[in-house]
Order: structure tokens, then C-alpha cells, then sequence
């Protein structure tokens, strides 16, 4: 199947063509097989303009918000990137392919060792991987330069951003569990700045300072 054409027009179309414009996202969002993350997908599935099931009640995000936290977190090459939420392990692999030194944490053990296998045989031997609550971050291996969450928090958690470094910056969706905010948080000079972006709609962030599990989630 020619995977290669809808990688293009994914490019062209979703992402060009709605202001992404970072030449590293670009670059790595052409140079990854996003097809590889969701395995059994026809082309039309795999680069569609959507969000796709990966299963244990949890979703791939869709390539233009992939690209857009991927921007406003702006990682440059050997920054150390946190990354809580691995699901597929696609926007673990776009961070490595921008250059970053990547640790991600998946509370859901199945997907997360799924996740680790993909990105070992697509070549990103170099990422960290740690299977548990997200919300508490990675405290031996803190402070970071970035940290990207990709499930929907009730709010910062505090944590998390006691975990950036001066001058650090982390992308988080805000809300409740039908709609939230995309907040970027700074840290400069010892203070915390929380800017509003976009609305955007995430699953649940589960873990001691995110959501309490329900029967929706295992
Ligand atoms: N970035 C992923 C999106 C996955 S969806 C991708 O590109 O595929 C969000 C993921 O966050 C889910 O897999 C969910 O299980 C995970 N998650 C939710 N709460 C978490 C927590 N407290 N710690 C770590 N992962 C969590």
C-alpha cells in the first residue's frame, strides 16, 4: 500500500496547511510511519484527519495535534523531554525523531510495552520507558526541559511543574472530560506562567493528581 502518498497529503493538507510551520516537526512527522502505530489500519485510517482506537479504551491522537503540541513545546535537539501518556507511542517517536531525549510514562501496561516494541524496531532505541502514574512525574530523573501530557488533566498538576527546569515549558490540556484548554505553562525565574491556546478534547488523565478511575477506564 502506498502509505507515502497520504503521509504527503497529511502533511500538505492537516498540517501546512493550518499554520505548522517548526521545520523539526515537519521533518519528523514525514520521516515516522505513523501507519506502524496503528497496526491493521488501512492508509485512509492511519493519516486521516482523526484521532484513531488503539484499544483499552484509549485513542492515537489526530496528526494535526500531534503537530501543534509539538510545536508550542518547541523541544530542541538533546533537550531532555518528558512525556506522560505513551498510548501508541507515536508522539514519543516524533519528540526522539526531533531530537529529544525522551522519558515517557504509560499507566496502562498493555499499551505501553506495545508502544516500547514499536519504537524499538522503528530504529528509537534511545527513550526511556516506565509503566505507572504519569501525575507524579519522573522525580529521579527531574528537571526537565519539557514535558508534554497527553491525556486531559483536571488541572496543572503542581508536581509536574515542580519538575521543569528554569526557563522550561510543558503542554497540557485542561478541562473536564468532554472539553478542555491546551495550556502552556513557563517557568521563568522561579515563577509559573499558565497561557490559554486552543480547545481540544482529550481522554482522561487517571493517576493520583489527574482524574479518579471510573468504569469507563481500567
Ligand atoms: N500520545 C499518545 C496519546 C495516547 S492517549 C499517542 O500518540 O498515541 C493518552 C494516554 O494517556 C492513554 O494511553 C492513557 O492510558 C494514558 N494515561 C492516562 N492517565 C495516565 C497517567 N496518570 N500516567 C500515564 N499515562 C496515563
Amino acid at each position: 500500500m502506498n502509505y507515502d502518498a497520504y503521509r504527503d497529503v497529511m502533511i500538505e493538507k492537516q498540517l501546512k496547511g493550518r499554520g505548522i510551520t517548526n521545520e523539526l516537526v515537519l521533518e519528523a512527522m514525514s520521516r515516522v510511519s505513523r501507519h506502524d502505530f496503528v497496526t491493521g489500519k488501512s492508509p485512509a485510517i492511519a493519516y486521516g484527519d482523526f484521532p484513531v482506537y488503539i484499544g483499552n479504551g484509549q485513542t492515537i491522537s489526530q496528526p494535526f495535534m500531534v503537530a501543534l503540541m509539538s510545536q508550542k513545546l518547541e523541544p530542541f535537539p538533546g533537550m531532555k523531554v518528558l512525556e506522560i501518556g505513551t498510548g501508541s507511542g507515536y508522539q514519543t517517536a516524533i519528540l526522539a525523531a526531533m531530537g529529544g531525549q525522551v522519558y515517557t510514562i504509560e499507566r496502562i501496561a498493555e499499551l505501553g510495552l506495545r508502544a516500547q516494541e514499536t519504537l524499538q524496531q522503528s530504529g528509537y532505541g534511545q527513550i526511556e520507558f516506565r509503566i505507572g502514574d504519569g501525575t507524579k512525574g519522573w522525580p529521579e530523573q527531574a528537571p526537565f526541559d519539557r514535558i508534554i501530557v497527553t491525556a486531559a488533566a483536571p488541572d496543572v498538576p503542581r508536581t509536574l511543574s515542580e519538575q521543569l527546569k528554569p526557563d522550561a515549558v510543558m503542554v497540557i490540556p485542561v478541562g473536564d472530560r468532554y472539553f478542555q484548554t491546551l495550556k502552556i505553562v513557563s517557568r521563568t525565574a522561579g515563577k509559573t506562567v499558565i497561557k490559554d491556546d486552543c480547545g481540544c478534547v482529550f481522554v482522561k488523565l487517571i493517576g493520583e493528581y489527574g482524574w479518579i478511575a471510573d468504569d469507563d477506564y481500567r
